[in-house]
């Protein structure tokens, strides 16, 4: 193991210290004094990799590196640190060990960049303790509204603007966290694959293309629940029979849209839930993504129809469609990308193009400036469990190719 690796280690170990349920995964949730733990670590390791030190009024840790002409928009690397509940230890601290490691780099070669580059740690993006996530990426990009930190609220009914509060933030500031656009000159994170992508085809680093698009509807088919027993066959409205027409066509639909679409019933209610009784109601979810809005489109138009056919089949069928989420695809910056490719080629490290099927805070970073997300593999796709897992060699590894870009992008 050389220097970096046990550098990253440390770092992956320490950060994973700050946990709510030890020996049961990490659990670190935003404004917490496992939160407090993590960004006191973070504040001092940045400090002691030579960076300027401050915290944003959403609550991200901002390490700068001031460039040769500080006047310049600085290039801006990293991820979150707050997990799921019992999660592991590589979701998010992947790509905030990568700006550590990275600032150290510099540090030791004694480079000032052109550019100034802005390490950063940010918080609430898996979004376990208010719901909504990738909070801190929104603040920057002028997305949290005051409304919102009064009306999301965790379990004990706490609001988040109570939470900041008490964690020594100002939510009436929240506004001074926005970056305008074109104030970044690039945004790159590093993040685990949470898929077995890489793992299965050997493969050391993963491009990001583009982020997928997801829509989440909740189907309500309204049948009529008989006898299972005194009711015939012709004459039933069977709610889950329904449902299941839908569902197949639903699974056909992302085949037919093709371009990696994919769409699952993941969720199915059934009403009133009898051996002996025809089904007369079901709740269902449906999640389609694809990397391309008129693949969504499509598959959602298929869900439409084989509802209508559906439910015209039998006499006494309706349904009810609500739409709980409609994010739209992402592209990625095609000159950060092709850096990321080159760099990773020059240091002989295999690696392929691909589509996230997962949202990330680069998804909202893009929003406001050039971004970038490169994957590292995680052992048997695991993520979001205890069983996390990515190999410390392979962190460096990704850590080089984002430091060779970031390096890169500094210096135009
Ligand atoms: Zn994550």
């Amino acid at each position: 193991m050389n220097t970096k690796t046990e550098r990253i280690q440390k770092d992956i170990e320490a950060l994973a210290e700050f946990n709510a349920t030890p020996g049961a995964g990490l659990t670190r949730m935003s404004f917490t004094p496992e939160h407090r733990g993590a960004q006191e670590y973070l504040v001092q390791a940045m400090k002691d990799a030579g960076l300027q030190v401050r915290i944003d009024a959403a609550g991200t840790v901002i390490g700068r590196l001031e460039g040769r002409e500080p006047e310049l928009a600085p290039v801006v690397a990293g991820s979150h640190y707050d997990s799921v509940p019992n999660g592991g230890n590589f979701d998010g601290p992947a790509g905030v060990v990568m700006g550590l490691e990275i600032a150290r780099t510099f540090q030791d070669l004694g480079i000032k960049p052109k550019r100034p580059v802005e390490f950063v740690a940010m918080i609430e993006e898996e979004g376990a303790r208010f719901g909504g996530g990738l909070f801190a990426s929104r603040a920057m990009a002028g997305k949290v509204t005051r409304q919102e930190l009064e009306t999301y609220r965790d379990k004990q009914g706490i609001s988040s603007g109570e939470a900041m509060k008490a964690f020594g933030l100002d939510p009436e500031k929240i506004g001074e966290a926005v970056r305008s656009k074109g104030s970044i000159y690039a945004f790159l994170e590093m993040h685990i694959e949470q898929g077995k992508i890489l793992e299965s085809n050997g493969q050391d680093v993963g491009v990001v293309h583009a982020i997928v698009g997801i829509k989440e509807l909740r189907v309500t088919i309204q049948g009529r629940a008989d006898h299972a027993g005194a009711t015939p066959m012709d004459m039933r409205a069977d709610a889950y029979l329904a449902a299941c027409k839908v569902a197949l066509a639903v699974n056909k639909g992302a085949i037919a849209a093709g371009h990696g679409t994919v769409a699952t019933v993941g969720k199915v209610e059934v009403f009133p839930g009898g051996f002996n009784i025809v089904p007369g109601k079901v709740v269902f979810s449906v999640d389609i993504r694809s990397s391309k809005s008129c693949c969504l489109d499509q598959v959602m138009e298929t869900v439409n129809e084989a509802l209508r056919e559906a439910c015209g089949q039998e006499e006494g069928l309706s349904y009810e469609i609500e739409t709980l989420m409609d994010v739209v695809p992402v592209e990625l910056d095609e000159h950060i990308c092709g850096l990321l490719g080159k760099n990773a080629e020059k240091a002989g490290f295999s690696y392929r193009d691909m589509v996230s099927g997962a949202g990330h805070d680069t998804q909202v970073m893009a929003e406001i400036a050039p971004a970038a997300l490169l994957f590292v593999p995680c052992r048997g796709g695991r993520s979001h469990c205890p069983e996390e897992w990515t190999d410390y060699d392979q962190l460096q590894k990704g850590i080089e190719v984002c430091c060779e870009t970031i390096m890169e992008l500094a210096e135009e």
